[in-house]
């Protein structure tokens, strides 16, 4: 069964490429997105959604239909900066377009999905929503910061819970129905500060770290791969030491730690993994998992411990049937599913709130936070038919 999604997406591509270039040729680091959300917010009053709201911390949520039954279509705003300008070929904000192709900063990480969910919002309009469906268009803010916060706050403090979350960002219009979480920890080891000239009347605080980074690299090799998110890792991001001068024995010492998580792994066992460990015990170490609190481009700040959940959507959930359906139902083909290597929202819609969540997007996981960062013109056109027929199969599911 192939409907018309695909054909009414086609009729509007020339205005959600011109939307595109729009949103890429408007810097949106994290916590500096108040301009593309203004920008994004006159497209969906533009394509006459029923409410468009930005909240305290700055998310925009449209809205069409009023059913019982919620679907949420989600997309950042935020992206990373440009890194080193010459391994650009061109601006990075230029958006411009040539063989079909979009490029610029976040055009894969996300703008693309963005672009094309608000577009399927105006198809969604157009085409009616079934009488029991509220769909809500998300455009958030401070993914590349800290996944998930932004949906924390949505659910916590505005209140929605959706039924189904699909997130936007690049799957190569693969339905993906999980990934490994992570979480950022720091090892602190104390000493005995004394003059350079002797170190033997003080306690250096590095050399007590120095068994403790022996034993996190062999942990690595430990951990175990699980199916179907394979292997978590751990790994030293940085050290530091701190010392009253540099002709002194250093009194105090931190590593911090990036963990990611495979299923079963948690915020709980990796920090009992690190406390175990012989070298931690023996140097009497303290294991802490960090805090995040950044204000929002609105000057709002809510705190949250640097954890995020691995999550996997099992396949025969109603939620990864009604994405099958809708590629279905989009494009007569059977979808492929598969899982992210990188972290979403859906670290806090699936991870720690519990709420069914796929993804589906335009553009390649590969190309986010690297330069000539490119989408597909094509990709964005199939992705905004996806999520329209998406809508009418969560009806059905
Ligand atoms: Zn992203």
């Amino acid at each position: 069964m192939k409907d018309n999604y695909l054909i009414d997406a086609r009729e509007i591509a020339a205005d959600l490429t011109a939307f595109m270039q729009d949103i890429i040729r408007i810097p949106s680091l994290s916590s500096q997105e108040g301009a593309v959300i203004a920008r994004i917010r006159e497209e969906m009053q533009k394509l006459d959604y029923d409410e468009v709201t930005i909240d305290p911390m700055g998310n925009l949520i449209g809205r069409i239909g009023c059913g019982a039954r919620v679907i949420a279509l989600d997309g950042h705003t935020d992206t990373v900066d440009v890194g080193d300008p010459s391994l650009w070929d061109r601006n990075p904000f230029s958006g411009d377009v040539e063989d079909g192709i979009l490029y610029g900063r976040g055009s894969s990480d996300m703008k693309g999905g963005v672009a094309s969910s608000v577009y399927a919002g105006g198809l969604v309009r157009k085409r009616g929503i079934p009488d029991d469906v509220t769909l809500l268009v998300t455009a958030t803010v401070q993914e590349e910061d800290c996944d998930g916060l932004c949906w924390q706050y949505i659910a916590n403090e505005d209140g929605i819970r959706p039924e189904l979350v699909c997130i936007t960002e690049p799957t190569s219009l693969r339905v993906y129905r999980g990934h490994r979480g992570r979480m950022e920890m720091e090892v602190h080891t104390s000493g005995l500060s004394c003059h350079g000239s002797a170190p033997e009347r003080g306690i250096n605080a590095v050399y007590k770290m120095a068994n403790i980074i022996a034993d996190i690299e062999a942990l690595n090799e430990r951990l175990e791969p699980r199916e179907p998110l394979g292997k978590g890792t751990v790994t030293i991001s940085e050290i530091r030491s701190t010392s009253p001068s540099l002709c002194a024995v250093a009194d105090g010492c931190t590593i911090h730690l990036d963990r990611r998580l495979t299923i079963g792994e948690t915020e709980a066992t990796s920090v009992a993994e690190i406390e175990s460990l012989p070298s931690v015990q023996a140097a009497q170490a303290t294991v802490t998992v960090l805090d995040y609190a950044v204000p929002s481009y609105t000057d709002l700040t809510y705190p949250t411990r640097k954890y995020y959940p691995t999550w996997e959507t099992p396949v025969d959930h109603g939620g990864v049937r009604a994405a099958l359906a809708a590629h279905q139902m989009a494009f007569g083909e059977e979808a492929e599913l598969g899982f992210w290597v990188f972290s979403t929202n859906a670290v806090a819609t699936a991870g720690m709130l519990g709420i069914p969540t796929i993804g589906f997007g335009p553009g390649h996981e590969k190309f986010a936070h690297a330069p000539n960062e490119q989408v597909e013109i094509e990709h964005l056109i199939r992705s905004a038919a996806f999520y329209t027929a998406l809508v009418d199969a969560f009806a059905k599911h």
